[in-house]
């Protein structure tokens, strides 16, 4: 409370002190009583010196009185809404009244607006979508950890980075939503992108919320050709049945002298063999069972893949005791098909392979390094029956890639960044 009140009690004193010669003259003229004219002049004088006096405090006063207002309202101006004024009678009162319903308001709407801050930034905090703020500039202002994990880097080194430098200016210009391919450190893949201006301190901001589509859309992907291979796997099935048993049975009526005749039959015989084997592979793709999690020891596991691999000696680059909840066979299998894929290269070259694992936040990591020659076309990897190998299946990749998914994870296969040689990272969810 500042001292408003006291000021007023001194104006009054001093009001009825001015005042007081005045009526005293007022009094004895009215008394008819004989004053000596020199006195009545003195007096008057005492009087209008008095009046005279207290005219100048009362301006003083009333100067210290705005000086409060102002130091008051500067307060407001720089967050000080604590200060409050006893606000008294008359117009001042008035103002003082008015002064602390305004600062009792901002006070409430800066409590708010702070309450508002937390609640935000706890609900960024948890969100699995980047989210971005990008002021005029184009320099990033503001990221949530999700944000951070995209770009690989912490708030602290990016916050104040320029939008072009993070390869994100491209997005700012483009009407949204939008779905874009670009690589982050993350990696590479289809993203969502939606766009929302709103003002931050007056000042128009852009806020950029990221979504990884590429779960979603393989997995659309998957059910399109899962119903595809069910129609036509059925029907291919049924002629390749006929098809090869007609063959064989033709093979067998074709007289010996009828050389090329048996053989055609024999080619047919054999490639709609082949042709049924190919459908029953992808038709099995298509089927994977949703995995049964349970607690698994990853150390145990990897070390049983890693026997089955005889070609090559593997190391294993971290022995940490860690478990996760995952389907045991089928991270097994995803597994197996990267430590053979990584041994098949590094036996190109006479290199090695090393697995290793740890926790990176709520996830395990798992890693399959090679020495091999690296991937020459990273963008088929994933695509079904892509292979360079002869001998090849080309599913090992999809399948590794279809479990890792189901459990909720990802699995991303690239070049090593600073030697030659490729690795496979493995993300699943794992709480502690
Ligand atoms: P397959 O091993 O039967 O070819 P995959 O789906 O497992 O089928 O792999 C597809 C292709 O990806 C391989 O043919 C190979 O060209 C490439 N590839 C996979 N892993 C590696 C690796 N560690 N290093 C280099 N190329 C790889």
């Amino acid at each position: 409370m500042s001292g408003e009140p006291r000021g007023r009690w001194r104006d009054a004193a001093l009001t009825v002190l001015a005042l007081l010669p005045l009526l005293t003259l007022a009094a004895v003229g009215s008394t008819g009583t004989a004053v000596p004219r020199a006195v009545q002049c003195l007096w008057l004088a005492l009087a209008l010196i008095w009046l005279a006096a207290w005219m100048r405090a009362a301006a003083k006063s009333r100067a210290r009185r705005l000086r409060l207002l102002a130091s008051l309202l500067q307060g407001l101006r720089e967050g000080d809404y604590g200060s409050r004024v006893r606000p008294g009678a008359g117009p001042t009162g008035e103002i003082w009244h008015e002064f602390n319903a305004l600062a009792a308001k901002l006070g409430g709407e800066e409590r708010r607006g702070l309450e508002t801050d937390a609640l935000l930034s706890q609900l960024l905090g948890g969100l699995e979508l980047a989210v971005l703020i990008v002021d005029e500039q184009e320099r990033l202002v503001d990221l949530n950890p999700a944000a951070e994990q995209l770009l690989g880097k912490s708030a602290a080194e990016l916050v104040g980075r320029g939008a072009a430098d993070l390869g994100l200016s491209d997005w700012l210009g483009r009407s949204a939503p939008f779905i874009d391919r670009h690589a982050f450190a993350v990696g590479e893949g289809p993203w969502e992108v939606r766009r929302v201006v709103f003002r931050r301190q007056g000042r128009p901001h852009r806020l950029l919320v990221v979504t990884d589509v590429s779960r979603a859309l393989r997995e659309e992907e998957r059910r399109a050709w899962r119903r595809l291979i069910r129609v036509l796997g059925h029907e291919i099935n049924n002629s390749l049945g006929s098809i090869q048993s007609t063959a064989g049975l033709l093979k067998e009526r074709a007289s010996a002298a009828d050389q090329t005749a048996r053989e055609g039959l024999e080619l047919i015989e054999q490639r709609s063999r082949a042709l049924g084997a190919f459908i029953r592979r992808y038709a099995e793709l298509a089927r994977l069972p949703p995995p049964s999690p349970e607690r698994v020891d990853i150390a145990a596991l990897i070390r049983r893949v890693v026997l089955l691999e005889r070609r090559i000696p593997v190391q294993i680059g971290a022995d940490s005791t860690e478990t996760a909840l995952v389907d045991r066979s089928q991270l097994e299998q995803a597994l197996i098909n990267l430590l053979r894929n990584a041994a098949d290269a590094a036996l190109e070259t006479g290199g090695a392979v090393r697995v290793s694992w740890r926790r990176s936040g709520r996830d395990l990591l798992i890693e399959v390094e090679d020495d091999g020659p690296g991937i020459a076309h990273t963008e088929n990897l994933f695509v079904p029956f892509f292979t360079t190998k002869e001998g090849g299946s080309g599913i090992g990749l999809v399948l590794a890639r279809q479990i890792i998914e189901a459990h909720g994870g990802s699995l991303q296969l690239s070049n090593r960044e600073k030697a030659r040689g490729a690795v496979a990272r493995v993300r699943v969810p794992s709480p502690a």
